[in-house]
């Protein structure tokens, strides 16, 4: 049984992080963070203004030397201290997280904590491995090699899907190369964002490496993502505010980072195992109540197996136990607000016009009615061209389309605007072969839909955005090379000096 505490005196301080305090926001205007499984309130607290991010900017301006001058070795030693103190913190974070987001404990016991604190782990060691290309004469006249250096302050803003695992994602490599991080979580989920980095501090990570500022987008987040001292912003979160913080980041000359929507297709071609495929889709699509970036949402299976294939999703999802997110044995919790809630019934409703609802479409009743409920959802018969194909729900909606030929089932798993994760379904290594090179995707699946692991990158195609998270090769990108030539001849006039003055 996880381990209850009390938000309001954990937190009495404030829901601010910054140089190593907590602290309350200046905005003059309360937020209340609302359990959606109950509607009740869990705490209310002061939003950070724009001062409070000048602030924190400058605590992390402040201890970014130190931190960039600490050798690599020192730093992944902090981190793995870190690591030790986060799992010392497992059970709080666990009911936190839960908490906040309506989320089974299994789910955050199983995926959310160990996951993010895995990537502590990985991140600790990644500190230590800068790659780049060997020293050389390349020119025969100079030794030429790279520097990679961080770059400073990195802005980041978050969602609320997985709060800590996005605070992991974007805090851990800019942490790791050297650089120090102001990060802004959604108003809705701060609280293990906030633990996370007061876990670093009392690791022995330098305040003002690691702040938080809790505040709304339209203006924290806009004033993060183009503040002047920021060297880099990275964002996750939908492709409509991505479109805006690209916007406000191009204009000051940042390096910019966007993890954004999706709407993955899960293609099934004819000779998959139908059990497995359904199990994967019904998985695939439910978890997090299907507030998932990378969640299956559009099927597309090959006609001989469509039948057997709607009929074993629509019983597996009715058996699906939807409730209290802290009872044991619950599936599925609640979405995270009643307001999203609306706003996935809304799509569900309009689909209605043009589609079939074979199983859900409407929130749970009795105890079930006060939290933020929706039953799992499968629709079929929708056209590829409508809204509830080709839109981000962000909820616990499947959509399933037969297709004939296997370019057909391909192409459609190409037609929406994103790209960010997809999986192909067969036992016939060319089919999934073909899959894998062809659905434009930052990530394909074969015969699975959903598992991460701290080693490999995730991040998006097409409007899915651009930039990985967790991997080396998002180490990368919060390091900048240079480039450092040195000249071996001792020559005072230089073999190229040709070029500009005299003869050879
Ligand atoms: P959102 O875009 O509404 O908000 C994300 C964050 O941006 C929040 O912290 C919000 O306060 C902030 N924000 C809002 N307006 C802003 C502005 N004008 N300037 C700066 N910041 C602003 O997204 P959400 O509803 O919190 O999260 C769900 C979305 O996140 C989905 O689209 C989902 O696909 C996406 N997501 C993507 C990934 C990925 O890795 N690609 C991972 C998780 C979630």
């Amino acid at each position: 049984m996880v381990q209850r505490f009390d938000v309001s005196s954990r937190f009495a301080a404030g829901v601010q992080f910054t140089a190593g305090q907590f602290r309350t926001g200046n905005s003059g205007r309360t937020h209340a963070i609302v359990d959606p499984a109950t509607g009740k309130e869990v705490l209310g607290y002061e939003l950070a203004g724009p001062a409070d991010v000048d602030e924190a900017v400058e605590a992390a301006h402040r201890a970014w030397p130190e931190w960039a001058g600490a050798t690599p070795g020192e730093r992944s030693d902090a981190m793995h201290r870190w690591a030790a103190v986060l799992r010392e913190r497992t059970e709080d974070f666990v009911y936190a997280e839960s908490l906040q987001c309506g989320k089974p404990l299994k789910l955050s016991e199983e995926f959310d904590v160990p996951g993010s604190f895995d990537n502590v782990s990985f991140f600790a060691g990644a500190a230590r491995q800068l790659p780049g290309v060997a020293a050389g004469e390349y020119s025969g006249d100079h030794t030429s090699y790279v520097r990679r250096e961080p770059l400073g302050v990195i802005g980041s803003v978050a969602p609320w899907n997985y709060p800590l695992q996005m605070a992991a994602w974007k805090i851990l490599p800019a942490v790791a190369a050297g650089n120090t991080i102001v990060l802004k979580p959604s108003e809705l989920t701060p609280l293990t964002s906030l633990m996370f980095a007061e876990a670093a501090c009392d690791a022995g990570i330098p305040d003002g490496v690691i702040n938080i500022v809790t505040g709304a987008g339209a203006d924290v987040g806009e004033t993060l993502v183009s503040h002047p001292r920021v060297a880099m912003t990275s964002f996750t979160g939908s492709t409509a505010v991505g479109r805006r913080v690209a916007e406000l980041a191009t204009g000051s000359v940042k390096r910019l980072h966007l993890e954004l929507g999706g709407k993955a297709p899960f293609v099934v071609f004819d000779d998959a195992d139908v059990r497995a495929a359904v199990h994967g889709a019904v998985a695939g699509a439910l978890i997090n109540s299907g507030q998932d970036c990378t969640a299956a949402t559009r099927a597309y299976v090959q006609r001989p197996l469509y039948e057997e294939f709607v009929g074993g999703v629509a019983e597996l999802m009715r058996s699906v136990r939807v409730g209290d997110p802290f009872a044991p044995g619950t599936d599925l919790g609640p979405l995270i607000s009643h307001a999203h809630r609306d706003r996935v019934a809304g799509f569900v409703e309009r689909a209605r016009s043009c589609a079939t609802v074979v199983t859900g479409g409407e929130a749970p009743g009795g105890e079930l009615a006060k939290g933020a409920y929706y039953l799992p959802t499968l629709i079929t018969d929708a056209p590829q061209d409508s809204e509830i194909v080709q839109q981000e729900v962000f909820g616990p909606v499947l959509t399933v389309l037969p297709f004939d030929g296997d370019d057909e089932g391909i192409a459609l798993a190409n037609d929406t605007p994103y790209g960010l994760a997809a999986s192909a379904w067969s036992r016939d290594v060319l089919r999934t072969g073909r899959a894998e090179r062809e659905i434009q995707a930052g990530c394909v699946w074969i015969n699975d839909h959903i598992p991460i692991i701290s080693e490999m990158p995730h991040g998006g195609h097409k409007a899915s955005g651009f930039g990985k998270d967790m991997s080396a090769y998002s180490f990368e990108e919060y390091t900048q090379l240079k480039h450092v030539m040195y000249d071996i001849t001792g020559e005072a006039r230089k073999d190229w000096h040709r070029t500009v003055f005299g003869d050879r």
